[in-house]
């Protein structure tokens, strides 16, 4: 916020409490510990510190306490970490992918910067529409997980080979 929001936002505390509003100096000195603040978050603040009893006895410490507060009930604004952001093409900005190529009996996996959100810094980004034209698909993390918690019998069948049973020997 700026020194004016800061002024601002103080003189509006002290009239609420009938406080004396404190010299340019100790604003100053105050106004430096709580300049990183985002004025976006003031309002609250303002509304938490509203509703204590008492004029807060350390106010830029106070200011941050309420902060910290303030980033847990919008952590959408914990900024500049946008990794979180949720994308449907892809996983936290990749493009997870893999394609089938005739002499490789598994596909190849492939990953790429998605071109939908670019949440990852990259010099080239890749649409999930380009990647299934150049012949790659979507890997499915989740069912894929799935089949390494098929049950044993099943695996063994969808191999394709006997095995002994155990409980006919
Ligand atoms: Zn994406």
């Amino acid at each position: 916020m700026t020194l004016l929001e800061f002024q601002e936002f103080v003189r509006n505390i002290c009239a609420y409490y009938e406080r004396r509003i404190p010299n340019d100096h100790t604003l100053d000195l105050w106004y430096d510990r709580v300049r990183n603040i985002p004025y976006e978050s003031v309002e609250w603040i303002k509304g938490r510190i509203f509703e204590q009893d008492t004029f807060p006895k350390n106010y830029p410490v106070a200011i941050w306490q309420l902060y910290q507060a303030w980033l847990e009930a919008h952590p959408e604004k914990r900024a500049p970490d946008r990794t979180q952001y949720s994308c449907p093409d892809c996983e936290s900005g990749w493009l997870v992918l893999e394609k089938q190529l005739p002499q490789y009996s598994i596909p190849i996996s492939h990953s790429a910067p998605c071109a939908r959100c670019k949440q990852v810094k990259a010099a080239n980004y890749m649409s999930l529409d380009d990647a299934v034209r150049n012949g790659y698909r979507r890997k499915d993390l989740v069912s894929e997980h799935t089949v390494q918690r098929q049950p044993i019998r099943e695996l063994i069948e969808s191999i394709g080979r006997p095995v002994p049973d155990p409980a006919a020997m």
